[in-house]
């Protein structure tokens, strides 16, 4: 009793304080002003944007391109550098409770493409699912997040009951890219192959560190038959593994 209510008055505390301690930037720290919800001006223009604005062919979609199944388009709107301040955000939404920047920048990765035709015939996003125990301890799955940012803008429906993810790939970081491929397989279920089939999905991650998680994921959802993918992800390893066919580095400048 004493423990909950102790939990009680410390969730007020931290409510209070959110309500009248300025917002201030994940990155620069600098207290936002009304018109900057989620990142200074600044450290918006800043970010490492990728520039591919989902082009046909970029090496992303080459990258995610498969045997089994029809692709449509892949981006992702930033590169990810480990020790790069612009990862604040990142890891402010996975670890640090931030849904909400998750949402913030789910929007931004769709007003960036909304020029570009990418969402045309696409009909549902359907987000990286996190394990029954993640979802459990995180409270919400940041990439479902990030995909209803997206759907706010683009009105196309999120489904979140196709596929299952039955366990969590441990860090990336630690494997090599034969090791991160076999950490990624068999990691999803699928639920309902007849949402799937005959569909054109967008699947949505936060970080595509190798695109192993993505392919396994897209492998497992193909078993519906007649399923189109595409792929968007916030951040992209820029020294993504590509077997083939090699990256064009000038895709990656402005
Ligand atoms: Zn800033």
């Amino acid at each position: 009793m004493a423990h909950r209510f102790k939990t009680l008055v410390g969730e007020i505390q931290k409510t209070l304080l959110q309500t009248f301690l300025p917002t201030r930037c994940p990155i620069c720290h600098k207290v936002l002003n009304d018109s900057e919800p989620a990142l200074c001006e600044q450290c918006f223009r800043s970010l490492p944007f990728t520039h591919l604005k989902g082009k046909a062919q970029n090496f992303l979609e080459r990258k995610l391109t498969h045997g089994d199944w029809k692709t449509g388009r892949a981006d992702a709107l930033i590169l990810y550098y480990d020790n790069s301040i612009f990862v604040r955000p990142i890891h402010l939404f996975k670890y640090g409770g931030q849904s909400r920047l998750a949402l913030w920048f789910g929007k931004q990765m769709a007003l960036n493409l909304l020029n570009e035709s990418f969402f045309e015939g696409i009909d549902l996003i359907v987000p990286v699912p996190l394990s029954r125990q993640r979802f459990r301890k995180r409270g919400y799955n940041q990439s479902e997040c990030l995909a209803r940012g997206i759907s706010l803008i683009t009105s196309i429906p999120v489904c979140t009951e196709m596929v299952s993810r039955t366990k969590d790939n441990i860090s990336q970081t630690h494997f090599n890219a034969l090791g991160r491929e076999e950490n990624s397989r068999n990691i999803f279920q699928l639920e309902r192959p007849d949402l799937a089939r005959g569909r054109h999905l967008l699947l949505v991650d936060d970080v595509c560190t190798t695109g192993s998680t993505l392919v396994n994921m897209a492998q497992t959802i193909s078993l519906a038959q007649d399923v189109t993918f595409s792929f968007l992800t916030l951040a992209l390893n820029p020294n993504l593994p590509v077997h083939r066919p090699p990256i064009d580095e000038e895709e990656l400048r402005v």
